[in-house]
C-alpha cells in the first residue's frame, strides 16, 4: 500500500514531509532531493515567488523580502508580546491588520502568515506530487501541542489556501512518539522532548498494547533554536560595535549575514569545541570596509544559553506532576527538533531525567514521519497501532462575572471530548446573556485568549439566578472547539463553531486562492 495522504512537519524554522508505503513510514525528499527544506519564503524584485533552499539563498541579498520563522506569527495578535519580540530580530516588516491580526510587509501590499506558510505547504505538495507523478490534495499536519485554537485554525487556512485537505491536525510530539513506537515493543511511560527551531513542547505518554495515551502536555511557543542563535548575533553586535562603533543591527544586509553565521557557528558547536565566525565585508564606513572575526567555544555559548536550556525544567516537572509521576518513572525519553543536538540540552535533560535521553530516532524526520503514520490509522492501515488518544492543551472555558473566567474544559482531558456545566442570570428578566469563549491558564478572564464570543437571546423572564443556562464544549480530534448555550426552560439555543474572532474568513481564503490561481496561470502564458 502506498498512501498518497502526505504527513507533514511544518517546522519554524525547516519542514518535512513523509508518506505511508508497506514498508512504513518514508520521507518524501524535495525538489533538491533534501530530506527537509527551510520554511522559508522569498518574494523577488522580478515577481516570482521562491520557497525552500532557493528563498534561503536569495536571504542575503534579499532580505526584506526574505519571510522566516512564520510559524512564531501564525495566529497571533499584532500587539502580543511574542510579536513584539519578533519585530525586534526579523529582518521584514511586520504591520497591524484590520482585525488586529499580524501582516507580513512585501513591497507595497501585506501578506497573512497563513498565506506565507500557504506558499511553503504548496511547495511542499508540489515536491510530493513530483515524488509519486500524480496528485495530491489531503494531508495530516503537525502543531505544537500547545498551540491555541487561533493558531490550529490558521494552519488549517493555510494548508487549504495551498490546496491541501487537512485529514487531521495532530500534535508534534504525539506525531513523534508515533514515529518511536513503530518498531519497537514500547510498552511503557515516555517523555517527548520537543525543542525545535521556535517552539518547546514536552509530553508524557503512556504506551500499552498499541494504545498510545497522552497523559499529559506543556510547552513554551516562544521558545526554540532561533533564541540560541538570537543569543550569538546580540553578543556579536554588541562586540562589533565596542570595537568599531557601528551598529550591524540597524542594517538588515548585515543582520542576514549575521543570522546565518550564528546559527552555523551553533550547529557546529554541537560537534565541536570552538569554531570561527568570519565574516569579511561585514560594513563599511567612510574609513573603509569592516570585517567581523571571531571564535567561539562550546563553553561560552553554553554560559550564553544556559537559562534557555534551564526554561525547559520546570514544564518537564510541570506535566509530571499533573500526571502524578516521578522522572524516574519514565521509561524512555524522545529527543525531537534539531536544537536538541546541543549536548547541553542533551545533557540536562539526562539530568532531570537520572537517565541519557534516547538518541536513535531521528530530531529532524520523526514529527512527519508520526504524521504519515496517522494518515495510515485514519485508513485502517496500521495493525499495531490501534488507537491514539490525545489531550487538550490548555483550560477552556467562559467569562463569568467580575472579569471572572469558568472553566468548563480543564487541561490535559482526552480528546475527543464534551463536557458542559450550568449557568444562571445576573439581572431580573435579563434575555439575553453573552457567552465569551476563552482559552487560557489564568483565573481572570481579561489575562486569557479570546476564541469567540456569542449571544443566546429569547431567554424566558425570570428573577435574577433562575434560569439554567447549559453551556457545552465540543472538541474534536483535530482540537478544534465547538461551543453552544442553551436555556434549559425555552429550549433556546446558539451554536458556534469557535472561528477564530482573528484568522481568516472562508471569502478571504477564497480570495487569496483565487488570486493565487491567477498568478500562477498569468505566468505559465508564453
Ligand atoms: P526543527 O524546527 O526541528 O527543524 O529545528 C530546527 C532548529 O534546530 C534550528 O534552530 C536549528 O538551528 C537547530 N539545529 C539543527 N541542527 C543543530 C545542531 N547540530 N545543534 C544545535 N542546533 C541545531
Amino acid at each position: 500500500m502506498k498512501s498518497r495522504v502526505i504527513g507533514i512537519d511544518l517546522g519554524t524554522t525547516f519542514s518535512c514531509i513523509a508518506h505511508l508505503t508497506d514498508e512504513g513510514p518514508k520521507v518524501i525528499p524535495n525538489l533538491d532531493g533534501m530530506p527537509t527544506t527551510p520554511s522559508t519564503v522569498c518574494f523577488t524584485s522580478s515577481g516570482e515567488i521562491l520557497v525552500g533552499n532557493l528563498a534561503s539563498r536569495q536571504a542575503l541579498s534579499n532580505p526584506e523580502k526574505t519571510i522566516y520563522a512564520v510559524k512564531r506569527l501564525i495566529g497571533r495578535k499584532f500587539k502580543s508580546a511574542e510579536v513584539e519580540e519578533a519585530r525586534s530580530r526579523m529582518a521584514y516588516g511586520l504591520t497591524e491588520a484590520a482585525n488586529g491580526d499580524v501582516l507580513i510587509r512585501v513591497d507595497e501590499r501585506s501578506i497573512t502568515p497563513q498565506e506565507a506558510s500557504a506558499h511553503i505547504l504548496d511547495y511542499l505538495r508540489r515536491c510530493a506530487e513530483a515524488y509519486f507523478g500524480g496528485s495530491v490534495n489531503e494531508c495530516v499536519i503537525t502543531v505544537p501541542a500547545h498551540f491555541d485554537d487561533h493558531q490550529r485554525q490558521a494552519t488549517k487556512d493555510a494548508a487549504r489556501i495551498a490546496r491541501l485537505d487537512v485529514l487531521r491536525v495532530i500534535n508534534e510530539p504525539t506525531a513523534a512518539s508515533l514515529a518511536y513506537g513503530l518498531d519497537r515493543n514500547p510498552d511503557g511511560l515516555i517523555a517527548v522532548y520537543d525543542l525545535g527551531g521556535g517552539t518547546f513542547d514536552i509530553s508524557l505518554l503512556e504506551i500499552s498494547g498499541g494504545v498510545f495515551h497522552v497523559l499529559a502536555t506543556a510547552g513554551d511557543d516562544y521558545l526554540g533554536g532561533e533564541d540560541f542563535d538570537q543569543r550569538i548575533i546580540v553578543r556579536l553586535i554588541s562586540d562589533f560595535q565596542s570595537k568599531f562603533g557601528v551598529d550591524l543591527g540597524s542594517n538588515p544586509y548585515s543582520l542576514q549575514r549575521l543570522k546565518e553565521a550564528a546559527e552555523r557557528a551553533k550547529r557546529d558547536l554541537s560537534f565541536t569545541q570552538e569554531t570561527e565566525i568570519n565574516l569579511p565585508f561585514i560594513t563599511s564606513d567612510p574609513s573603509g570596509s569592516k570585517h567581523l572575526q571571531t571564535t567561539i567555544n562550546r563553553a561560552t555559548l553554553e554560559e550564553w544559553t544556559r537559562d534557555l536550556v534551564d526554561r525547559t525544567l520546570p514544564l518537564m516537572d510541570k506535566v509530571l506532576r499533573e500526571s502524578g509521576f516521578t522522572p524516574g518513572q519514565v521509561n524512555d525519553i524522545l529527543l525531537v527538533g534539531g536544537q536538541t543536538r546541543m549536548p547541553l540540552v542533551r545533557k540536562r535533560v539526562g539530568e532531570f531525567f537520572g537517565k541519557a535521553p534516547n538518541t536513535q530516532i531521528n530530531p529532524d524526520e520523526s514529527v512527519a514521519l508520526g504524521a504519515a503514520i496517522q494518515s495510515g490509522i485514519l485508513e485502517g492501515a496500521m495493525k499495531d497501532i490501534v488507537l491514539l488518544l490525545d489531550v487538550t492543551s490548555m483550560p477552556m472555558g467562559i467569562e463569568v462575572e467580575n472579569d471572572g473566567f469558568e472553566k468548563i474544559i480543564d487541561k490535559n482531558m482526552t480528546i475527543p471530548c464534551r463536557k458542559t456545566k450550568s449557568f444562571t442570570t445576573i439581572e431580573n428578566n435579563q434575555r439575553r446573556v453573552r457567552i465569551h469563549v476563552l482559552q487560557g491558564e489564568s483565573p481572570k478572564a481579561s489575562e486569557n485568549t479570546s476564541l469567540a464570543m456569542f449571544d443566546l437571546i429569547g431567554i424566558m423572564d425570570a428573577s435574577a439566578g433562575i434560569p439554567q443556562i447549559d453551556v457545552t464544549f465540543e472538541i474534536n480530534a483535530d482540537g478544534m472547539v465547538k461551543v453552544s448555550a442553551r436555556d434549559v426552560v425555552s429550549g433556546r439555543e446558539q451554536k458556534i463553531v469557535v472561528q477564530s474572532s482573528s484568522g481568516l474568513s472562508e471569502q478571504q481564503i477564497e480570495g487569496i486562492m483565487l488570486q493565487e490561481k491567477q498568478r500562477t496561470a498569468a505566468k505559465s502564458i508564453p
